[in-house]
């Protein structure tokens, strides 16, 4: 079976954290804004290529160790 399985729950869900999600953050190293998300929780860097580990659908951080 290939049905995809959406709900409707999900779907509204979504449409929350999209708007987030679909951001683009500073990059705690170069400072520009590139951070993009990747994946679930990880944000790259289209600059520089930093890779961080962050929320599944916004960034907290602001700076870098
Ligand atoms: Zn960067």
């Amino acid at each position: 079976m290939r049905t995809p399985r959406y709900g409707v729950g999900v779907r509204k869900r979504l449409d929350e954290v999209h708007k987030q999600r679909s951001q683009k953050y500073q990059c705690p190293r170069c400072k520009k804004l590139t951070m993009k998300r990747v994946y679930s929780g990880v944000w790259k860097c289209n600059k520089c290529g930093l890779e961080v580990a962050d929320n599944a659908y916004s960034m907290s951080i602001k700076t870098i160790r």
